[in-house]
């Protein structure tokens, strides 16, 4: 019998309105100076003071940084661990989607460590993180990421993407309230949203997969699936926002527990060299990779294709996990996306060295259920650009 390693972070509180947790939360920390990291768009419109006014009334000394940019370069993560070095804060707290979030427990970590950022990433870093440094507190503003419960964060470096991972991480407190996300415009809900469907599919899928993440994965698919589209078309819709917030956080636990796989490997070079968004590369790639692993999980994406809403009952595998693919196209279709990479103006001169950074993201590669090498990799960029499913042979 296999043996799983299951992490979660250790308090989480979800639901509307459940941003009111957060005062209580901070109380306990007795912090003399916090520091709260956003982006500028959630400054100007008001979302960060629904974070900083409670807390500012309640007598703490806050700092407001918003220096945070989509899809975070190194250069922004470096920048602000000078800052919290320098300004002795006690508590961080990460308000805002996936970017801000990232920087704010980088910089609550590696306050406590010495030296550049870059000397702790995962592909080209030389040390390890040691110490849990500050508390902090992770509070979404979109449906996408699962960053509040898992312990990565994600930096843009020149042609690529890397991370840094270590449990040190992991929120403290995840603070998930829905309401936080209907100001979300119908383009990011999209692709942040598919980017949470995807972290379940992946999860469901890789070879690390366990009875656990198998459960988690399979309810954030039916939460998204059966809402993502009313959550896109109309934003005001508190159940679609609510099913979102539950897909993208409970998706967050299974891919931190099994993994993400293929269609994450190859979407980190198109978003490092392209600057397509996070959400968006992936969901660019997804009926490609899936279609061509399909061979390799039938029955895996038999169940998938239940819990998007269709029925394998009088299905073979074979056939469901084919109508598993096309109905993933179309939910990719029907947000919005662009269905291929020539749509987002990817040259055909690009696919080599899209090919030659995606084969060096083996942490992500080891998962996929179907082992792909250098010409894998090579045949679904093009597929990806020519809009055509191709499959293993
Ligand atoms: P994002 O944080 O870059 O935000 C996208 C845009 O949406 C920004 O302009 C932001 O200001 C805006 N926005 C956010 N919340 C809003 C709201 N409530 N109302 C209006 N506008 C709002 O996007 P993201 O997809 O959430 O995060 C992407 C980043 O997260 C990437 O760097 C990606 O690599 C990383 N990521 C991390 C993990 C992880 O586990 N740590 C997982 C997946 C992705």
């Amino acid at each position: 019998m296999s043996v799983s390693k299951l992490v979660f972070a250790p308090l989480s509180y979800t639901g509307w309105g459940s941003l009111e947790q957060l005062v209580p939360e901070v109380k306990k920390y007795a912090p003399t100076k916090i520091l709260v990291v956003t982006d500028p768009l959630l400054a100007d419109i008001g979302l960060a003071k629904r974070v900083t006014d409670p807390l500012e009334e309640n007598g703490f000394d806050v700092t407001l940084y918003t220096e945070v940019v989509p899809e975070p370069p190194l250069e922004t993560g470096e920048k602000l661990v000078t800052f919290t070095r320098e300004g002795k804060f006690e508590l961080v707290i990460g308000v805002g989607g996936g970017s801000a979030m990232d920087l704010a427990k980088l910089a609550a970590v590696l306050a406590s460590h010495e030296g550049p950022v870059a000397d702790y990433l995962n592909l080209s870093g030389s040390k390890h993180i040691e110490h849990k440094g500050l508390p902090k507190i992770l509070i979404p503003t979109t449906s996408g990421t699962g960053s509040e419960v898992t312990n990565i964060s994600v930096l843009s470096l020149e042609s690529t993407k890397d991370v840094v991972t270590h449990d040190h991480l992991l929120a403290d407190v995840a603070i998930v309230d829905p309401e936080l996300t209907v100001s979300v415009p119908p383009k990011v809900t999209a692709a942040t949203g598919i980017d949470a469907l995807i972290h379940a599919v992946e999860a469901y899928l890789s070879v690390n997969a366990s009875p656990t993440s198998d459960g988690l994965a399979l309810q954030a698919i039916r939460l998204i699936a059966r809402s993502i589209r009313t959550a896109v078309k109309e934003g005001e819709n508190k159940q679609a926002r609510i099913d979102m917030s539950n897909g993208s956080y409970i998706a967050g636990l299974a891919f931190f527990n099994a993994g993400v796989a293929g269609v994450h490997a190859l979407a980190y070079p198109l978003g490092g060299q392209f600057h397509i968004s996070h959400g968006e590369s992936n969901a660019v790639l997804l009926p490609y990779v899936m279609g061509y692993i399909r061979k390799s999980c039938t029955t895996r994406m038999a169940d998938i294709l239940n819990a998007l809403g269709g029925n394998s009952a009088y299905l073979s595998d074979d056939q469901a996990s084919y109508h598993c693919v096309e109905e993933l196209v179309r939910l990719v279709k029907d947000v919005g996306i662009p269905q291929s990479l020539s749509e987002f103006n990817i040259p055909e001169s690009a696919l080599e060295s899209l090919t030659q950074d995606g084969v060096k993201q083996k942490r992500l590669l080891a998962r996929s259920p179907l082992p792909l090498g250098e010409e894998d990799i090579r045949k679904i960029y093009r597929s990806a650009f020519e809009g055509r499913i191709v499959e293993a042979e």
